[in-house]
């Protein structure tokens, strides 16, 4: 494919990634950002094998190891103390396979620091609103009013809330309330899994290690009910947690102010045509979905990667996104799918969900193929995303080993 002048709407995980690869590639990237300062909102999440994947292409995996916590399992238990959801990355055929926990800000910081290293212009404080074709190409209209220049391609990253989808994204009724805390060194907690815990589908609390001395917790809430939790303070909320946990009182000590959590309001949308003309949507702007698979980010940055091999191997813009569209259709469809199949088990009103889990699905996922087939799910590999994108399995010992010697050196630095 000849050189192309391509606009990026949004710098958030795909944005920066699409924007790294295809620079590298050889095309003019221009990024634009509603924000004055691009920035991460929210807490921490996870990277599977299938996002570190792509961060290993970029060159980045190895500073975002070093910066994230490496969680080998998921561990959930319900309030009669029985383990309904365990998987391991162990079970995957991986030698030392681990899920990364990681703050936003460490994985965007690697992102937004690479396109600055690179030169990539970046528009910020301007809001796309939508998009036309415009002689023999297509360019961004802005909230003000106000036009990008004609590009020859129009890259949607803006996320959930994209203005450049047709359809905008449904509201579920969960969310949670998410924040980033110290460690909780005094509890009898493992830095190497992520532990839940559920009163039937109604009610979740969660623990995720971050690294650098921090963890991610989460609490689930209904939108309809957020109102009512800012009126009933933090200390009710406090006892709340720690009836269903209480070995989390050391975690939410550390909360004493509602400023100091952010409500995340979860949704749900595929947009059913993710490539027209002279535009195609990643991430989020494609296919948002609650986050209890955790794969969101990692979704992201496959449909990044997916656009430079399509772009290389085609002299024809259209065949490209085409050819974009089938390499992450499936998977994309097939967590889509998993993902609204696998929320009410987590996250709903009704007894059944969790009847369910707890007396058939936990039982039956610890039969011998269903433990691999669980490991698969939850790292993003059901479907061979990498063999079909041409990806590489992260080297998982040498990320390890190469993490704990730059960690090593940021000690000794500090200490000197
Ligand atoms: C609470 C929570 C926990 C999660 N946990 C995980 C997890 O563990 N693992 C995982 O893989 N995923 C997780 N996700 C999902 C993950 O965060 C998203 O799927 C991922 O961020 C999508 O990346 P994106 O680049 O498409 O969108 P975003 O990261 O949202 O980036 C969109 C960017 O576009 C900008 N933008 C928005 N509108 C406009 C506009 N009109 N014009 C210009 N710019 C605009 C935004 O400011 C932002 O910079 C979680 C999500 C939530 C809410």
């Amino acid at each position: 494919m000849r050189r192309l002048d391509i606009a990026i709407a949004g710098c958030g995980i795909a944005g920066l990634a699409a924007a790294l690869l295809l620079h590298r590639q050889g095309h003019a990237v221009t990024l634009y950002e509603r924000f004055e300062a691009p920035q991460p909102v929210g807490s921490g999440l996870m990277i599977q094998p299938t996002g570190l994947a792509v961060l290993a292409q970029l060159g980045l995996a190895e500073e975002v190891v070093a910066a994230g916590a490496q969680v080998d399992a998921l561990l959930g238990l319900n309030t009669e103390g029985e383990r309904v959801l365990e998987a391991s990355y162990a079970d995957l055929s991986m030698p030392q396979a681990f899920g990364l926990g990681i703050h936003r800000a460490s994985l965007f910081g690697a992102l937004y620091d690479a396109v600055q290293a690179e030169g990539i212009a970046i528009h910020t404080g301007h809001a796309a609103a939508g998009s036309d074709l415009h002689g023999e190409g297509r360019r961004i209209v802005f909230a003000d009013g106000s036009q990008s220049p004609v590009y020859d391609l129009v890259i949607d990253a803006a996320g959930l809330g994209s203005t450049l989808v047709p359809k905008p994204a449904e509201w579920l009724p969960f969310g949670a309330l998410w924040a980033t805390i110290d460690w909780p060194a005094g509890g009898p907690f493992d830095r190497r899994l992520l532990e839940q815990r559920y009163a039937r589908a109604e009610q979740m609390a969660g623990l995720l290690p971050l690294g650098e001395g921090k963890a991610a917790f989460f609490w689930s809430l209904k939108g309809a009910d957020h109102e009512g939790w800012q009126e009933s303070g933090m200390a009710a909320w406090r006892t709340r947690v720690c009836q269903l946990w209480p070995a989390c009182e050391v975690a939410v000590g550390q909360l004493q102010e509602q400023e100091q959590l952010t409500f995340a309001r979860y949704a749900h949308r595929t947009t059913r045509n993710p490539v027209g003309e002279r535009i195609v949507h990643l991430g989020d702007a494609w296919h948002a979905a609650s986050p209890q698979l955790g794969q969101g980010a990692n979704m992201a940055l496959l449909d990044a990667w997916a656009l430079s091999p399509a772009l290389g191997g085609s002299d024809s813009l259209q065949t490209a996104l085409a050819q974009f569209l089938h390499l992450r259709r499936d998977h994309v469809w097939l967590y889509q799918w998993l993902t609204w199949a696998f929320t009410p088990p987590f996250q709903s009103d009704s007894i059944w969900p969790a009847v369910f889990r707890d007396h058939v699905m936990a039982p039956g996922s610890r039969l011998g193929p269903f433990r691999r087939l669980k490991a698969a799910t939850l790292s993003g590999l059901l479907g061979s995303p990498l063999a079909r994108l041409g990806l590489a399995a992260p080297d998982y010992p040498a990320l390890a080993a190469s993490a704990s010697s730059i960690r090593a050196r940021a000690s000794s630095l500090a200490q000197s």
